[in-house]
């Protein structure tokens, strides 16, 4: 598995680049804006263009973006406009600057029945990738009380998009373990894939968020913490990360930082070891 961090694009976007290869990433995720606000920032075709370079440059694949946390897919009127622009927006930036997608939050259910929220995000996914031509829409598994905190609810957003050949999904350690996934032990991590492998299919699975978690098994709170400082601990990251079906894949820190200053070079080195320190016993 390659293994880089969420980074701030403070300055130019392109500087994220720089910031990732000094932390020792290999891969990145960015915002494309103040993730809590709807403002729609627009880079100078240069500047992505410019991060495109530095990305190739040092050996950042691929780059990914993770859109607003405001984004509700399965809100209606000027909520449920305001994530399908957002998305597309965020879509043609990462296009724009070679990225392979954006991850985003599928957002609350908003008292709708399930499968009318299901129907509602799979419109606005729909609707979001037609601005775009390459890059890739991840539905990323909640923690609990969102959409997408169950294999089940990923699988029938995917079925409503009829598979859509640019939507994959996107699962974060953290957020797993607080909807009731044991990632302690190997046992619980081939469980995990086994199950997401029945229910969802391995081949959608683009991406993967490690975090470990501050809250307990099944509390439905997303709360990361320092790899192998939470309640998931070092071994449950040396069998994911040495899992054979995630091992192609990239995995992406948010972890709060030893100094809490956000996603650093210790949490990366830390993975690091335990990739070449091999797969458990
Ligand atoms: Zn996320
Ligand atoms: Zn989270």
């Amino acid at each position: 598995m390659r293994f880089g961090a969420h980074v701030s694009i403070r300055g130019r976007i392109y500087e994220a680049a720089d910031r990732a290869a000094r932390l020792g990433c290999e891969c990145l995720q960015i915002f494309v804006g103040n993730p809590r606000s709807w403002r729609e920032v627009h880079y100078p075709p240069e500047d992505l263009a410019e991060l495109r370079r530095r990305c190739r440059r040092f050996g950042l694949r691929p780059l990914v973006a993770h859109a607003a946390y405001l984004v509700h897919l399965a809100a209606d009127g000027e909520l449920y406009e305001r994530s399908v622009r957002h998305l597309a927006h965020a879509l043609r930036i990462v296009e724009e600057a070679g990225g392979l997608g954006v991850v985003t939050h599928l957002g609350s259910r908003r008292g709708l029945p399930l499968a009318r929220a299901v129907r509602r995000v799979a419109r606005a996914v729909g609707l979001a990738l037609g601005g775009s031509q390459r890059a890739w829409i991840l539905l990323e598994g909640s923690a609990g009380r969102t959409l997408g905190a169950t294999f089940e609810e990923l699988r029938m957003v995917l079925d409503a998009l009829h598979g859509h050949p640019r939507v994959g999904v996107c699962l974060d350690t953290a957020h797993l373990f607080a909807a009731g996934w044991d990632l302690r032990t190997a046992e619980g991590v081939d469980a995990t894939l086994a199950a997401f492998q029945e229910r969802v299919g391995l081949a959608r699975l683009k991406l993967v968020h490690l975090n470990d978690s501050r809250s307990d098994l099944a509390s439905g709170v997303d709360r990361h913490e320092n790899i192998g400082e939470g309640r998931i601990g070092l071994e449950g990251f040396r069998a994911w990360i040495h899992h054979p079906s995630l091992k192609p894949l990239s995995g992406v820190i948010e972890t709060p930082g030893f100094d809490r200053m956000g996603p650093d070079r210790a949490n990366l080195q830390r993975l690091k070891r335990l990739r070449e320190g091999g797969a458990p016993r």
